[in-house]
């Protein structure tokens, strides 16, 4: 099956030969060729060029892009799409005057998640992440991270993780399991931190490297969740079973778990809210990927990222929706491009290196998606006719994009 794109106002994210990731300065360059064609042929890129030179041969799909531009999917990297019921509630205690920390005090938070989770049954569980997995397809999303953590038990930690390996199987776009164990030590272990600890190293991470339910390992590592300490022994016992950590740190809290993540070769540390200038020396002598959760600031109204600061130490930054019940309860990328670029002052061409090739890095992808470049996958997206790429974030609050191909297939 081949499929010509012709008359793209703008293609995006062109690389001949693809870096596996762009940081500092150089992520205020997106390449891209105007008036340019883009060929799609057994689910690959396969070749692109400007409308001087389109192919002229026998093609099965040719699609017109007048006026529109196209550009390689998001590729969200941190997500917790598998869970039950919503927190609404929360969100209404929040406006009320409650931090989310109180929240979790009285039992809220991710330990309310873990009870509605534990109780819903696997069939249901999926036909609702399911459903907001096709939300994020349809909105771009081409490659997608799920994390365990709502279940706190053996039982429902596996779970959830069958359940994103399912989404994986049933629909056509690259999906990355980790297991998030360590995100809330349950009620029933309430006084027993270390308990809990000796059941993920013990029970839950030997039944679960077994099954090959899991791509990497994770940690909340923050003050009244997991220490330092309890980190570093859960990313090496992970590292027994060549999990590799992608952690969430310094979200309330600068603790010391950049440098325990960049310890354990972490491929990602998310969230940092909150960062020391020794965390970004650590970050600089590392291949560990940084990524901001602006929807996640928004929603919490917690302090962004400083992803200026990241990009402008050098580093490299990616962004993610953190889409979650509690924090973040959307799958939107379009919202999180726009708000790196309002909160964050990253420019366009910043916010959508952060949301393609960068986050393709953030999952462990970027061989092979997170750029227009002949020979990756053909995860692309096709906006409605727009004035230019910066329409894109300068339009919070609403998305333009049209139709989105998945492994060189119009959905
Ligand atoms: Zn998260």
């Amino acid at each position: 099956m081949k499929v010509l794109l012709i008359n793209i106002k703008e293609l995006l994210q062109v690389r001949d030969e693809a870096p596996l990731m762009v940081a500092g300065a150089a992520m205020k360059t997106l390449p891209s060729l105007k008036n340019a064609w883009l060929l799609l042929e057994e689910g690959l890129i396969s070749d692109y060029g400007t409308m001087d030179s389109v192919p002229d041969v026998g093609f099965s799909k040719t699609i017109n892009c007048a006026g529109k531009i196209v550009l390689p999917t998001w590729c969200d990297s941190h997500t917790h799409i598998v869970y039950a019921g919503n927190r609404e509630q929360e969100f209404v205690d929040r406006i009320n005057g409650l931090t989310y920390q109180e929240i979790a005090e009285k039992g809220g938070g991710i330990l309310n998640s873990a009870t509605k989770l534990q109780e819903t049954p696997e069939d249901i569980l999926l036909k609702e992440s399911a459903q907001r997995l096709e939300e994020m397809i349809q909105m771009g999303t081409g490659a997608v991270e799920i994390k365990s953590g709502y279940g706190l038990t053996p039982e429902a930690e596996m779970k959830m993780l069958r359940v994103a390996k399912k989404l994986g199987e049933r629909y056509p776009i690259p999906i990355k399991t980790t297991f998030l164990g360590a995100h809330a030590v349950p009620l029933a272990y309430k006084n027993n931190k270390k308990g809990y600890i000796d059941l993920i190293c013990n029970e839950m991470l030997p039944k679960i490297a077994e099954e090959g339910l899991a791509n990497y390992i994770d940690v909340f590592c923050e003050e009244g969740y997991f220490s330092v300490a309890d980190t570093e022994r859960i990313l090496s016992e992970g590292k027994k079973y060549q999990l590799i950590p992608k952690i969430h740190v310094n979200q309330f809290n600068v603790i010391g778990g950049v440098a325990a993540g960049v310890k354990y070769n972490a491929l990602s540390v998310d969230h940092l809210e909150l960062l020391s200038d020794e965390d970004i020396a650590v970050l600089q002598s590392s291949h560990t990927m940084p990524v901001a959760l602006p929807a996640c600031s928004f929603f919490l109204s917690i302090p962004y990222t400083p992803g200026r600061k990241i990009i402008d130490a050098g580093l490299p930054l990616a962004v993610a929706t953190d889409f979650n019940p509690g924090s973040s309860p959307t799958g939107n990328m379009n919202f999180v491009v726009a708000a790196a670029c309002i909160k964050m002052k990253l420019t366009p061409e910043e916010a959508i290196n952060a949301a393609t090739l960068n986050g393709a890095y953030a999952m462990g992808i970027s061989e092979t998606h997170g750029s227009i470049t002949r020979g990756k996958v053909a995860n692309i997206m096709i906006t409605q006719e727009v004035p230019s790429y910066g329409f894109l974030p300068y339009s919070f609050g609403k998305h333009y994009i049209e139709q989105v191909i998945l492994n060189g297939k119009v959905l």
